[in-house]
């Protein structure tokens, strides 16, 4: 009941109601997910590999799974097969995994590129020089088994809304920038997954298409 009222507060106070919302379950139990699916929520984003594995045979076979955290590359071939998008894609190296994984189950895996946008050195992501030397690497090219589907950024964590919006717009920017680029055919830049709980209204205003919400559906989390 809660999770129903808060899906629907959330979706009420939308900037964009166009803009699409991944209900952010990790940690929290099947039977919860439930309740969003119940609410009519499809998309669910989980950051750990072995939680995903868990859930994805507990829940129904319509559900889009993202991978949303950062994913190590030796774990890409537990979710090939049935991953709907991983937003976290911080390194050529991943990507090459995840075109290798994508061949073997005979799948183009859409993915988002992670950008890093944030002050804190410890956020992940390509930044403008690494993502530059990744697209003209003449391997890039002549991927086959992936999709990139748009980009991703989180920011710095503050309360400090200047911030959080200027690093916002520095993500957009560079997504409209990359739109106007001579790219391969697998790169479709839709997507811009921007927003969680405490930022998504910003995000939005700032050109979010996708915001990963969870502690303002499924509560607090106890880790
Ligand atoms: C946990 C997480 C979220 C959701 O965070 P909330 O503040 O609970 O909405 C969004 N994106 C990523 C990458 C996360 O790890």
């Amino acid at each position: 009941m809660e999770i129903k009222a808060n899906l629907e507060a959330v979706k009420k106070s939308f900037k964009n109601p166009e803009c699409k919302l991944i209900a952010v379950s990790k940690t929290k139990p099947v039977k919860l997910l439930m309740q969003a699916y119940e609410s009519g929520i499809r998309d669910f984003g989980e950051n750990k590999v072995q939680e995903i594995q868990e859930k994805q045979p507990k829940m129904p076979a319509d559900v889009h799974w993202h991978m949303i955290g950062h994913l190590q590359r030796n774990k890409v071939k537990y979710i090939a097969p049935f991953v709907h998008l991983i937003h976290g894609v911080d390194s050529f190296k991943l990507l090459k995994e995840i075109e290798k994984q994508g061949k073997k189950v005979g799948r183009k895996i859409p993915v988002l590129l992670q950008i890093h946008i944030a002050e804190e050195e410890s956020k992940f992501g390509f930044d403008k020089a690494e993502l530059k030397d990744m697209i003209d690497d003449p391997e890039f090219q002549h991927l086959e088994h992936v999709l990139i589907r748009g980009l991703m950024g989180m920011t710095t964590f503050t309360e400090d809304e200047n911030q959080i919006r200027k690093e916002f717009r520095s993500l957009k920017n560079l997504f409209d920038e990359l739109k106007t680029q001579d790219l391969p055919d697998f790169v479709k830049l839709e997507e811009l997954s921007m927003g969680m709980s405490g930022d998504y209204l910003i995000a939005q205003e700032e050109g979010s298409t996708m915001v990963r919400i969870g502690s303002a559906i499924f509560g607090a989390r106890n880790y």
